[in-house]
């Protein structure tokens, strides 16, 4: 097959790009390896920033988001014994979160794609990209094989399409922290009314809102630990001590599922294109997972590299194609200090030496400054909500 654009990976940066593509007339086959049954159930992200929803919804992809997703403004930090609001959507002139969950959007992109004569193609593992300095990449699955004027991996941070690209082209830079968090989603006897962080001598739990009956719940484990050294039970006495304040009021958490573990790594690659392949999303970069980032980061490419070829195939304009990789690496990077700083906050140290309580009374203090208002609050919160335009 032949076409203008091809794209590895149906989440949501392949998703969003094709969709755009498609509506703007420029052709796309994307390739995605599991079913479609398995992509529209998979249960990860469900914060979407602001700049988010309203990109969606200039390009008319948000009418489910909007219909049934739930505005979001505030969290609260619980921390020795207190419990402070930042009412993060007040300070960013009115940019919120809206929680939708990531399996929902894709489903919702899904059939945005078929309504524009899209077919994506399901259960077809990408075996091979050829991604040469120049001229046609190519990709190669089962039962077929795509060549096209440009191809952009949206596959993951362990797809096929990052590895086809040289090393010292990438250029990968890599940090490990020195903790995990398990992932947890929880049954609830009530919905979580907004993102709760709680920092705590035991280390960091969180838990976010999903469904009505859904948690999204972490908690801070030592690095390397595995899932089997967490049982039910043992995960269920740790959200219920790190969580637990004196005000109370969190709902009642029920039947715990999908436990997994988060590995708490980033790296990004510092050329995003080779000849006529781009990376985008998670096969570009991974963020460290504090604030939310992971997801709208990868729609955020996924706008950017769109919005280029557009320009080039309607207007014959290369530069933006040309300044994509530059472009997205600074705006990035502004991301990944966000989330690395607040990892830092949210995180109990496990090297430093002395009394625990001193690193939590200097939490404490920074999430103080978080809840008045003032400059290091504002920043927060337009940085937090994702204010602004993508
Ligand atoms: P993906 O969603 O990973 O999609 C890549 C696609 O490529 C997949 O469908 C995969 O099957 C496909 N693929 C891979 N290899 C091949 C191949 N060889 N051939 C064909 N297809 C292939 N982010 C947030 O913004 N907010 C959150 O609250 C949040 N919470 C998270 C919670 C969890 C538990 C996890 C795991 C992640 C979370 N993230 C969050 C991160 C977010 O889910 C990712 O950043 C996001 O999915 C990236 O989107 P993507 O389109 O780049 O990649």
């Amino acid at each position: 097959v032949r076409t203008q654009v091809a794209i590895v990976g149906a989440g949501p940066a392949g998703l969003v790009l094709a969709c755009v593509l498609l509506r703007a007339g420029i052709s796309v086959e994307i390739v995605e390896r599991q079913t479609r049954e398995a992509v529209e159930r998979r249960a990860r992200a469900g914060l979407v920033e602001h700049r988010v929803v309203e990109y969606l919804r200039a390009h008319r992809l948000a009418d489910g988001l909007v219909a049934h997703g739930v505005r979001h403004g505030w969290c609260d930090f619980l921390g020795l014994g207190e419990r402070l609001r930042v009412d993060y959507a007040a300070r960013a002139g009115g940019a919120a979160h809206w929680v939708y969950p990531q399996q929902f959007l894709v489903r919702d992109l899904i059939d945005a794609l078929e309504t524009a004569g899209g077919r994506p193609h399901f259960a077809r593992p990408v075996t091979a990209v050829h991604a040469p300095a120049a001229g046609r990449p190519r990709l190669r699955c089962p039962g077929l094989v795509v060549e096209a004027d440009y191809l952009v991996g949206c596959d993951g941070q362990h797809g096929v399409t990052r590895a086809a690209l040289p090393a010292a082209v990438r250029d990968d830079l890599s940090h490990r922290y020195p903790y995990d968090w398990l992932t947890v989603l929880a049954e609830v006897d009530r919905p979580v009314e907004g993102v709760v962080y709680a920092v705590h001598e035991r280390g960091f739990a969180g838990m976010m809102p999903r469904t009505a009956q859904l948690a999204r719940c972490y908690v801070q484990i030592p690095a390397e630990d595995g899932a089997e050294r967490w049982p039910d039970e043992r995960v269920r006495r740790e959200l219920d001590a790190r969580l637990r304040t004196a005000h109370g009021g969190l709902p009642h958490i029920g039947r715990l599922t999908d436990i997994g573990v988060l590995r708490m790594r980033s790296t990004i690659s510092q050329r995003l294109c080779h000849g006529g392949v781009f990376l985008a999303g998670d096969a570009a970069h991974l963020l460290a997972p504090a604030g939310a980032k992971g997801m709208n980061a990868a729609v955020a490419d996924a706008a950017d590299l769109a919005d280029s070829l557009v320009r080039h195939y309607h207007d014959g304009d290369d530069a933006p194609l040309a300044g994509y990789s530059a472009r997205r690496l600074e705006q990035v990077w502004r991301v990944q200090a966000f989330s690395d700083w607040l990892l830092g906050l949210l995180n109990t140290s496990t090297t430093g030496a002395g009394d625990v309580r001193f690193d939590l009374r200097l939490k404490l203090e920074h999430i103080r400054r978080l809840a008045e208002t003032g400059p290091f609050s504002t920043d927060f919160a337009h940085q937090y909500a994702g204010a602004g335009e993508l």
